[in-house]
């Protein structure tokens, strides 16, 4: 058995000619976990093509990656298929010890792991490292959870009958996921999945392949090459439960398609923008599976005049500005009341030059990384100006940075209106625009205003009212005088065109879960 050691499973890792050609902040990293090939059925597959993966801080080309297919997709599928036969049938205990084990290598392998997410992504390293332990909880806490999957016994009126409830595991789920976390969003998913019986088919975002590659590197680090009909018994994830199929953007489209209308697929888990969910609904309509949506936000961040405001600004300063201003929870409109309008903005501003940092994320020091292209730099700039056009006003920062094309300055506006695109549009950079308001009532509708609604955020001291704006505010995900709530423990999910369904949590795991009902006569 191949136990412990990062050893390749299958194929050649990486030659030291192509490792030169990854970033600065890659040289040294075990080679084993730099894979570029897909990963299907436990084995590492080329494509007949690859597409390029760069650092988004320097523009450098990390490596070459496969480019999977409609062909690659149907065999992952079909693999995900046959391991589902054999995965379902494993004990609960087992799947349990199994995703302990792979939390446990993720653990072993953190430092490398989270410098695969910066070269990638271009997270300050600090943060790519508070991503790994995020993303390794997950498969700890559905470690935990796989063991506690309960049905039910009913009474019906007849008094020969008894009616039990069995909770399944759903099948094959097909998982597409962004480049904003690039591991925190597959394993989120993925523990839920192999924790409940399900096996999976991961479309990783086409920025940040590394990520999920190197997951299934860790994973092999306790594949035992034993025949796959013994694996049930026997220590190691099976061949097949756990499947990546790399793609460029260009093949997203068709990939997407053939993972989300197969047959073989019951469910589809989808983590990015909104306009990807509604195309993946219309895939699920078509052929009617389960879906778990978690889409963008416009979180509101309001201070009321009874806040705290240095309180409210340490809590700005971590919704904004975590990843650059790029999750979907960060905060998009800050509304603050008039009475500590002036109060916030002055304290705010001072904290943005005190506090943040512009660098490569591999730099000690950077708070703020790049932002994954260009093409987020000119959605930025296109909201600033929009805003400054229509009147607002620029406290600090305002225009690209001078470190190169992808990175922006942390912008704060004041004198912002809801004509203005950056109130009604997700930014996702490092934007902080802020409206001033009167009544609280004013506050909630502006909130409310939105289609989406994930995260919001209010800072007050008044309990009543915190009973109140809590209750009314129209999304899945309330902070209460604290600016970072995500947490393995707690459910993640939105309302309205923010999706549907939960991650994390004890509710996680019931959306790779179908009930069933039987019912047990002649007593
Ligand atoms: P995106 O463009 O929707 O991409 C997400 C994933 O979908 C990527 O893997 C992408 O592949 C793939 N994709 C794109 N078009 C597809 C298609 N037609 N069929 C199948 N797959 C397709 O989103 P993004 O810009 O990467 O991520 C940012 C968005 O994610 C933001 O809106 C953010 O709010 C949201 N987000 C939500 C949560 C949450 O939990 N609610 C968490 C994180 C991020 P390519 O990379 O190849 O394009």
């Amino acid at each position: 058995p191949r136990a412990g050691g990062l050893v390749p499973a299958s194929g050649p890792a990486p030659g030291p000619a192509q490792l030169r050609c990854y970033a600065g902040g890659l040289a040294g990293l075990s080679a084993a976990l730099l894979r570029t090939d897909s990963f299907v059925g436990g084995r590492w597959l080329p494509a007949a093509a690859t597409f390029p993966v760069q650092d988004p801080a320097s523009g450098a080309a990390l490596g070459m990656v496969a480019d999977c297919g409609v062909r690659e997709a149907r065999a992952a599928v079909r693999a995900a298929y046959e391991a589902f036969c054999r995965w379902r049938e494993v004990s609960a205990k087992e799947r349990s010890s199994l995703l302990r084990k792979w939390y446990n290598l993720m653990i072993q392998n953190k430092d490398d792991l989270a410098r695969i997410i910066t070269a990638e992504s271009g997270k300050p390293l600090k943060e790519a490292h508070g991503e790994i332990l995020y993303s390794a909880f997950f498969l700890e806490w559905f470690s935990e959870e796989a063991r506690r999957v309960y049905g039910d016994i009913i009474y019906t009126p007849a008094k020969d009958r008894r009616a039990l409830v069995l909770k399944q595991p759903i099948g094959v789920a097909a998982v597409i996921t962004p480049w904003n976390f690039p591991s925190a969003m597959i394993t989120r998913k993925v523990g839920a999945a192999l924790a409940a019986g399900c096996t999976v088919v991961v479309k990783p975002a086409e920025d940040t392949p590394f990520s999920a590659l190197a997951l299934a590197e860790v994973n092999q680090g306790f594949l035992l090459d034993l025949d796959p009909l013994l694996l049930a018994s026997q220590a190691g994830i099976p061949s097949g439960v756990y499947n990546v199929i790399p793609c460029s953007r260009k093949n997203a489209k068709e990939v997407g398609e053939a993972i989300c209308t197969d047959p073989l697929v019951s469910k589809i888990s989808f983590t990015g923008s909104t306009t990807t969910g509604k195309i993946l609904l219309h895939h699920a309509a078509n052929s009617v599976k389960r879906v778990s949506m978690e889409l963008g936000g416009l979180a509101p961040f309001i201070v009321f005049d009874s806040a705290n405001v240095d309180q409210a600004v340490a809590g700005a300063m971590a919704s904004k500005f975590r990843n650059t201003g790029q999750t979907c929870v960060c905060s998009n409109q800050f509304l603050v009341q008039r009475g500590i309008h002036d109060a916030f903005v002055k304290a705010f501003a001072e904290a943005m030059k005190k506090n943040l940092r512009v660098g490569n994320g591999f730099e000690e020091g950077t708070t703020q990384g790049p932002l994954i292209n260009e093409k987020a730099v000119e959605k930025v700039e296109k909201q600033v100006n929009d805003a400054v056009s229509k009147g607002a006003t620029v406290v600090t920062g305002g225009k690209r940075h001078q470190l190169g094309k992808n990175f922006f300055e942390p912008t704060l506006l004041c004198n912002v209106t809801q004509d203005m695109l950056c109130t009604h549009e997700e930014t996702f950079g490092p934007l902080a625009p802020v409206i001033k308001f009167d009544t609280e009532e004013e506050a909630i509708a502006i909130a409310n205003a939105a289609d989406v609604g994930l995260a919001g955020y209010f800072y007050s001291q008044d309990p009543a009212q915190i009973w109140r704006v809590a209750e009314q505010l129209e999304v899945g995900m309330v902070g209460v005088n604290e600016g970072l709530i995500s947490s393995v423990e707690c459910p993640f999910g939105g309302v309205k065109q923010s999706g549907l369904g939960r991650e994390g949590s004890k509710y996680g795991i019931d959306e790779y879960l179908e009930l069933k009902y039987v019912c047990y006569g002649g007593l």
